[in-house]
This record gives C-alpha cells, structure tokens and sequence, in this order.
C-alpha cells in the first residue's frame, strides 16, 4: 500500500482532473464545541430532549410540529453563532489561498464555520440556516431567514409575532429552514447535486474529513472520483460508512489519524509541491 505523502503528492500532480477537494462533516466542527448528530451528546437529541435524529430531523416531523422545529432551528443557530472555527477550519482556508480555483470545499455542515474561517469555494450540500423557503413549495423562492427575530436559547419560544415572520410572502402556508431532512432528496437547486458531482469526476485528490458518510450524496461523491482515477484519502479514528462501501477499492484509503494531524502532513507535502 502506498504511503499517505505518496498518493497526497501524486494527487497534487496531476494536471488532468485536477481538483483538490475535501467533504467535511460535524466531526470538524466537534473541536469548536459542536456536538456531532450522532454521538451520544447529538445536538437533536440534546436540544429536543426525546426525539431522534432520523425521526425529529424530517419533514414528516416539521409538517407536524412547525413551530417547534422552527424553534429549535434558532436554538441551533444560536449555538452555531456562539462557537467559533477551530484550526481546521483556518487550515483549510491557507490550502485554498495556495490551491485558489483548484480547491473545493464540500460540506455537510450547516454552522458556518468554514465561512467565518474564511473559505470562499463551498459546496453546503444539506443547506444552511441563513435561508428558508415555503414549506408548501408554491416556488422556487428561497428567502433570507428575518434577522429580527432573536436566537433562542434551549427552552425559549418564539411569540406569535415572531412565527408571523415566517411565512411565505408568495401564498402565506408556513416557511422552513432551507435545510436537507432525512427524509428528503438531494437536488442541484438548493444542494447542488449536480455541481458536486462534477467536482468530484474531475477530482484527482478528495478528502474526507470528519464525515462518517451516513448520508447519500457523500459517498456518491466518493464513487465518483473513484471511477474517474482520482485518489480518496478518508481521514478517521474508526471504520464507517465510508470503509464499508469503499474498503477493497484500489484509490480508497483510509487514514487513520485525527483531522489536525492528517492536515500536517497535507500542508508538508503541499509546502514541497509549491516549492518544486
Ligand atoms: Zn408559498
């Protein structure tokens, strides 16, 4: 098998396919006080109380409990607003300034983080807290989220003023945040499907930092660059989703080592290819 600085070097020089690309997930952000959705500590279960993820985080659930859900989103945003990028999050953004249009940033993550830190190419494939959109779909309108409504703490509500701000200005049924549930499905128009998935095929290096690829898109996105030659290094501590389906693919490689030692070695190896 191949050293890691070897297929991270062979990568960086490649002139045809040549994006570098890194698919982040909570696990980046766990560093900056997020709790991961999954872990034990799951920020679903932890600001719900009693539900889980699979079943709280649904459109199924939102249809039934508008405003909760909305409240909970503030919540969210609120935690989100009061942690701050770590020094994966700044790493990435000096990659990209010696990268420039060659870097991509994939992200699952909707804290922001990455934006705060500075990163300017991302890709937030299950959307963001900044939007919302009508619940009802009567268009494609996606609307900024009202800055006057303040974040809530845990046990906060919002008034009825305040949900009174979250409709639709189109037909007047009820907004939601423009986010990814579970049970919903990718598109190019507010998860850009489509764009990933050509980033990925012209990919000759992608990494997967903090992501255990329980999720769809990511590991389509994996496939993808697989098929078209590029390398996948899967930075983890433990096997997952992504060890499961790629293992005996001859380009996927798995990395065991934590997000900031991975990234030392990345920015040596980068440090030389500049140089060169
Ligand atoms: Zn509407």
């Amino acid at each position: 098998m191949k050293a890691i600085k070897e297929i991270i070097n062979e990568g960086l020089q490649r002139q045809r396919r040549n994006n570098i690309t890194f698919l982040t997930g909570a696990g980046i952000s766990s560093a900056s006080g997020i709790p991961t959705y999954r872990g034990v500590d799951g920020i679903w279960i932890k600001g719900t109380k009693f539900y889980k993820p699979e079943s709280f985080g649904t459109f199924m659930h939102f249809h039934h409990h508008p405003k909760e859900v909305w409240q909970y989103t503030f919540f969210r945003k609120k935690m989100f607003a009061e942690a701050t990028p770590n020094s994966a999050h700044y790493d990435l953004v000096d990659i990209e300034k010696l990268l420039q249009e060659r870097f991509h940033l994939i992200t699952q993550n909707i804290d922001y983080l990455h934006q705060r830190a500075g990163s300017k190419n991302i890709y937030e494939i299950h959307g963001n807290l900044r939007e919302m959109r009508c619940s009802d779909e009567c268009s494609k309108a996606v609307y900024s989220m009202p800055e006057e409504i303040p974040l809530k703490a845990h046990d906060e509500d919002l008034t009825s003023d305040e949900m009174g701000l979250l409709v639709c200005p189109k037909c007047g049924e009820i907004t939601r945040p423009n986010i990814l549930w579970f049970d919903e499905c990718y598109n190019e128009r507010n998860f850009k499907l489509d764009t990933t998935l050509r980033i990925a095929k012209n990919t000759s290096l992608l990494m997967i930092l903090g992501s255990s690829g329980a999720t769809n898109l990511p590991n389509k996105l994996v496939q993808q660059t697989l098929r078209y030659g590029g390398f996948v290094i899967d930075v983890n501590l433990e096997d997952n989703m992504f060890t499961e389906n790629f293992k005996d693919k001859k380009n996927y490689h798995s990395y065991r080592a934590t997000v900031s030692e991975f990234l030392k070695v990345f920015n040596e190896e980068l440090e030389r290819y500049e140089t060169a």
